[in-house]
């Protein structure tokens, strides 16, 4: 299997060097060259079967010979063992019709660690078999941060920098992510919003001395293996619930897409999916896009859903690549002109990814009023984003086809929101309820490159 970049312009790579790299040199993002296919006969041979030998029949195809089949079992096994719930991915009902796919039973309490605890494993292999040694640089909203953070604490062949928004995650989020006492562990907490961490990372990855000096690695939700491992519970759902033969869809809180993208590549596999649902909190640029077509970006504005919060959704770039026929230089314009804040989808293209998503949006208001009837109607406490989804699920789903709402993560993780709509505060589970009494590392930074790349360099040569 080769993996292609969206901008049609750099080299390319086999599976481990993808994920490995992250972002191509181009600046594009790594898609499988073609995706491979999976017969209804195989997607019935999954139901009953445990999340990790889904996760290896969904990963397999993509992986090429970059790990051996007896190599793959065993980082599967190793990445989900501590989780907190024996399914991984439970399906709860909430209505007729109605599922909520609990994606928070994880060590951090996010759907993140999905792909992070295996991309973890991955990388440690990899790296491992090949002698290396690696930088990760991350800039996270939240939740991406803690995952690395808990994924590569400890290992040999990693250094990990997270930077994140100061003042702009929550309390339980940036302990997750200044509280591991491991050394290798480096937490940045940077003055600006998300999409300026996201800048600024992206300024490293397009700085090639700094890049190959570092040996620079992302983990963001940009790299391949990321979206690869979240493809799986698509398939673990939709098995449980009947599939092949019976459709569903899904309703996908969304921030950068890549939650949503994996459950389109899942699509594209031959797993029977209806609608794809786009859910956003009012920075709405995706709402917007899908349903008119213009790609404006515009500031951010802070929510209780924090680790939505962005207005550049790196992850759609893939999308657009599939809407303009994978045709490099068509996204590699569309991304020129959104340098100076936007570009508009083309009639050709909009409608192609109309034929796979919809999309709504959902007020701060709105999504506490949420959280308070989920929690006395259908008897379930939601987080903020997870009440976005099961908001515009309720709202656009059609009743005759199962709708699996994603629960991106767990409601003690964003108790101050939780308690507000519902007063009741979610206590943490107990493998992690002395979180607040451990004590904190972490180094306030500028919005400013060279000072950064200054700081990456001292702490590795240490
Ligand atoms: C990251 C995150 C999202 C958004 O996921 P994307 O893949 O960026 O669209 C939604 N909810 C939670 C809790 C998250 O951590």
């Amino acid at each position: 299997m080769k993996y292609v970049s969206t901008r049609g312009n750099a080299p390319e790579l086999s599976f481990a060097d993808a994920m490995l790299t992250g972002l191509a040199r181009d600046g594009g993002l790594y898609v499988p060259a073609e995706v491979p296919q999976i017969s209804p006969a195989d997607i019935r041979a999954m139901q009953g079967l445990p999340y990790e030998e889904i996760a290896f029949r969904v990963m397999r195809p993509f992986i090429d010979d970059s790990f051996t089949d007896a190599v793959l079992e065993d980082l599967i096994t190793k990445a989900y063992a501590g989780f907190g719930h024996n399914l991984r991915a439970p399906l709860v009902q909430l209505a007729p019709n109605h599922f909520l796919l609990e994606l928070f039973h994880g060590p951090t309490l996010a759907f993140k660690d999905f792909a992070m605890q295996m991309i973890g494993q991955l990388f440690e292999y990899e790296l491992t078999r090949r002698g290396d040694r690696v930088t990760i640089v991350g800039a996270t909203s939240g939740d991406t941060g803690s995952a690395a953070i808990e994924a590569f604490k400890g290992l040999d062949a990693v250094d990990v920098f997270i930077m994140y928004p100061h003042g702009r995650v929550s309390e339980v989020q940036r302990r997750q992510m200044t509280t591991p006492s491991e050394s290798n562990v480096h937490a940045l907490a940077m003055d600006g919003d998300f999409d300026e961490c996201q800048a600024r990372l992206k300024d490293m990855f397009n700085h090639f001395e700094f890049r190959d000096a570092v040996k620079l690695a992302g983990v963001n939700s940009i790299n391949w293996g990321r979206v690869l491992c979240q493809v799986v519970y698509y398939f673990s759902s939709a098995v449980a619930l009947g599939a092949p033969d019976r459709k569903v869809s899904f309703t996908v809180p969304t921030g950068n897409f890549g939650d949503i993208f994996a459950g389109y590549i899942a699509k594209r596999m031959g797993l029977p999916i209806d609608r794809l649902v786009v859910a956003t909190n009012q920075n709405d640029i995706l709402h917007r896009c899908i349903s008119t077509g213009d790609y404006t970006k515009g500031n951010v504005t802070p929510s209780i859903s924090p680790s939505m919060d962005i207005q550049v959704s790196s992850n759609f770039e893939r999308a657009l690549f599939d809407a303009y026929d994978r045709d490099g230089n068509a996204v590699s314009q569309l991304m020129d002109e959104l340098k100076t804040g936007s570009f508009s989808v083309s009639q050709g293209a909009l409608q192609s990814l109309r034929d796979h998503f919809d999309s709504g949006r959902v007020s701060e208001d709105e999504t506490l009023t949420m959280i308070r009837e989920a929690n006395a109607n259908m008897g379930e406490l939601l987080c903020p984003h997870s009440a976005i989804g099961v908001k515009v699920a309720e709202d656009l789903r059609d009743r005759a086809v199962p709708m699996i709402t994603l629960a991106t993560a767990h409601p003690a993780k964003f108790p101050d929101a939780v308690e507000k709509a519902s007063n009741l505060r979610p206590p943490l589970p107990n493998r992690m309820s002395d979180l607040y009494e451990r004590s904190e590392r972490v180094t306030r930074v500028a919005n400013d490159l060279t000072e950064l790349e200054t700081l990456i360099k001292e702490r590795i040569a240490k």
